[in-house]
């Protein structure tokens, strides 16, 4: 029988397909996954028991803000070590790229303490070359960026609080289409910040087009979580329905919320998803959240 360099025994494998845990052995040799099987027929030159710990091939963070912080610490070990092994970046309308050299000092306002750190230098414009910084130095998790609506926004019109123009609009799509080409994989929103929230929904329809055209999707720090949360949510779902992209509501609890928001907050994406939508949400939890959504999830699961 085939003697593996490493035999994980005994564990709880979750293999990332979306199918439920099972119990059993994975092997990997020359550091590579070589074989699943049931417990105790795969034999290795070293074997180490789970006892019945998870084994998963990585985790994803889908809703980061390393944009910087990875050039300042690229081990990632606040990661790895939890077993996460990919970090979305460039949420809530906030990636480092694009940079226009006139809006360059709105961009580091916008970016504030994180920015000033004196490790990062804002060495980039496009969103290429972001991604080239980071890829030239090495990382160890995978990063997936996204390019974030405020900074395609500073980059063409700074603060300003208007919708943009038919040309800045143009602008904005085009520095998209780059970054989507560049290998980002969607766009996202700050909609309660500025400059994001300076932007009407037909503006982020007409982004998220562009993402969609690249199959990227749309990730939104939406426009209200206290009372407009609902609003909000179906905001979101409308851009996605009309952009034709999928949804990532971002940090979707209903903060200082009721529990009946809670309900009708995951009715509406529940509703979304039944009608074919794409729609998903990631949660981000608080104490003093807890007896909202300890409410809300029973009715759900
Ligand atoms: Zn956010």
């Amino acid at each position: 029988m085939a003697e593996f360099d490493l035999v994980l025994s005994n564990g709880r494998i979750l293999d990332g397909c979306g199918n439920p845990w099972y119990r059993g052995d994975l092997a990997i040799q020359d550091g590579h996954i070589a074989a699943i099987g049931p417990v105790g027929r795969l034999h290795g030159r070293q074997t180490l028991d789970m006892q019945e710990r998870f084994v998963a091939p990585g985790f994803i963070d889908i809703h980061t803000h390393s944009d910087l912080s990875i050039l300042v610490n690229r081990r990632a070990e606040s990661a790895v070590r939890q077993g996460v092994t990919t970090h979305v970046v460039g949420n809530c309308g906030m990636s480092p790229a694009p940079l226009s050299a006139g809006h360059l000092a709105d961009m580091r306002t916008y970016w504030g303490e994180i920015a000033a750190q004196p490790e990062v230098t804002w060495l980039w414009q496009t969103f290429k070359d972001y991604l080239a910084v980071i890829q030239t130095g090495g990382v160890a998790i995978n990063i997936a960026s996204l390019a974030g609506h405020a900074a395609l926004r500073l980059a063409v019109m700074g603060y300003a609080d208007r919708a943009p123009s038919v040309t800045e609009l143009a602008v904005m799509q085009s520095l998209l289409s780059e970054a989507m080409q560049a290998g980002a994989f969607g766009l996202s929103t700050g909609l309660v910040y500025p400059p994001g929230c300076f932007a009407g929904t037909d503006e982020i329809i007409a982004l998220g087009k562009i993402a969609a055209a690249y199959n990227g999707f749309y990730a939104s720090h939406i426009r209200g979580e206290r009372e407009t949360i609902l609003e909000a949510v179906a905001e979101a779902i409308h851009i996605g329905c009309e952009a034709g992209l999928p949804v990532q509501i971002s940090h979707n609890a209903p903060k200082f919320g009721a529990a009946r928001d809670a309900r009708a907050n995951l009715a509406l994406v529940d509703a979304a998803r039944l009608q074919g939508q794409d729609v998903t949400v990631d949660n981000d939890v608080h104490t003093d959240l807890a007896p909202a959504l300890l409410h809300a999830l029973p009715q759900r699961f």
